[in-house]
């Protein structure tokens, strides 16, 4: 391996998945070397770093290694402790900061965010302890309701779907009385979301809204461009600017929305590139980890040129490795091939269900709508499950 000297020429990033390993192609290809921080041996990204920090995120020592070789460092999953963050912070920049982060990645400190902050939120209730639980017998309208962890939930991971205050108390139990919030469940006409850079003044840069599609909480189809009124189009970009200025964001940030009975509201944030993010790749001159590098750096996001102004991302999971039973094979790629089809695996050696492995992009040819290109996504689907 390489040494690496510390210059501006090299950024480091906290975390080395799929939305890692985006980040160093982009990086590289504007000239820096990437030192990818990641306890996992295999990580996506670490295997095309140019050094790889094999360590856990509450290293000191190693942490020390990685302020040597870096000034500017990143993350790419919001679960990154934000006591990591603060102490790298107190030498070198770290964009997003810590605040920011510390906020995204806790579900409880989020709504209290976003209340203050004005922004539309479903109804919720802090679940801590039990004595929370019996409160909640004075409430009428609670349930149906998704009791979801505070902290570490991804992909739909830490959500029970309770009726009752029994199914409450039982789910309660099963995450260990760890503090959860507990929202009710809306009746969704749509979500979507914005993924949008800003840099350190304040350059704001959003891509087209995203229509998003999920299958047992996992995404599993994004659309472009999202089949949105214009008036909540405009509205949710106002709600994005504003979530940004508050946090004070420098980087690349996602905001998840809802619409229920046409009335918007903000479910979370994401504090990094969006998996609903990466038609960019395909579909745009600049893609969301380019605008990531450039807001990293200090400089400003990039107009967004889309190449592609409509397209479909499909997520591959690892449940497709599995689709002829228990024994695992690879899925035939070469028979979906073809010029308006981006194939992208990210180099995960173990396929599990649920398990992200890769995307297809769908780009739309000229005169194709939405839903041409929905139904050719569909199609591609069925190919590659059948065969
Ligand atoms: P994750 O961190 O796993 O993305 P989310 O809170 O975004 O967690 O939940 C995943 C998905 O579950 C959402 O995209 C949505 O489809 C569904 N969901 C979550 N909260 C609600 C809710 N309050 N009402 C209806 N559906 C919900
Ligand atoms: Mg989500």
């Amino acid at each position: 391996m390489k040494e690496l000297n510390k210059s501006s020429k090299v950024m480091g990033i906290l975390g080395g998945g799929q939305l890692g390993r985006f980040f160093t192609v982009a990086a590289q290809k504007m000239g820096y070397s990437v030192v990818v921080f990641d306890p996992d041996k295999k990580s996506p990204a670490g295997k095309l770093s140019d050094k790889h920090i094999c360590r856990s995120y509450d290293d000191l020592e190693a942490l020390d290694e990685l302020k040597k070789i870096c000034n500017l460092v990143t993350t790419e999953f919001e679960n990154i402790p934000a006591k990591t963050l603060r102490y790298l912070e107190k030498d070198i920049i770290v964009r997003p900061e810590s605040k920011a982060v510390s906020i995204a990645q806790n579900r409880i400190k989020e709504k209290n965010f976003l209340k203050k902050s004005g922004i539309p939120i479903g109804r919720y209730n802090v679940i801590d302890n039990f004595e929370s639980i019996k409160l909640l017998n004075d409430e009428v309208d609670v349930f149906p309701a998704i009791l979801k962890t505070a902290k570490f939930g991804y992909d739909g991971k830490g959500q029970i779907h309770v009726n009752s205050v029994t199914e409450l108390e039982a789910a309660f139990v099963k995450f260990n009385n760890a503090p959860c919030v507990l929202e009710k469940k809306l009746d969704l006409d749509l979500e979507f979301s914005i993924v949008m850079a800003r840099s350190i003044n304040g350059d704001y840069l959003e891509y087209p809204l995203i229509e998003n599609q999920h299958e047992a909480g996992i995404l599993d189809l994004s659309i472009i461009p999202a089949r949105v009124p214009s008036i909540l189009k405009k509205e949710a970009t106002k709600l994005t600017k504003k979530v940004a200025s508050d946090l004070n964001y420098i980087g690349v940030m996602a905001v998840e929305f809802f619409i229920s009975n046409n009335h918007l509201y903000v479910n979370e944030i994401a504090p990094r590139p969006h998996n609903s993010g990466h038609f960019s790749i395909d579909a745009c001159v600049y893609n969301q980890f380019d605008q990531q590098v450039l807001t990293l750096a200090g400089g400003r996001p990039k107009d967004e040129e889309t190449k592609f102004p409509v397209s479909v991302m499909l997520n591959l999971l690892g449940d497709l490795w599995f689709r002829k039973g228990e024994k695992k094979s690879e899925p035939n790629f070469e028979i979906i091939k073809s010029s308006e089809i981006s194939i992208h695996l990210y180099g995960k050696s173990e396929p599990r269900i649920g398990r992200k492995m890769g995307h297809l992009t769908i780009l739309g040819l000229e005169k194709q709508s939405v839903e041409d290109v929905i139904r050719k996504a569909e199609s591609i689907r069925k190919i590659i499950w059948e065969n």
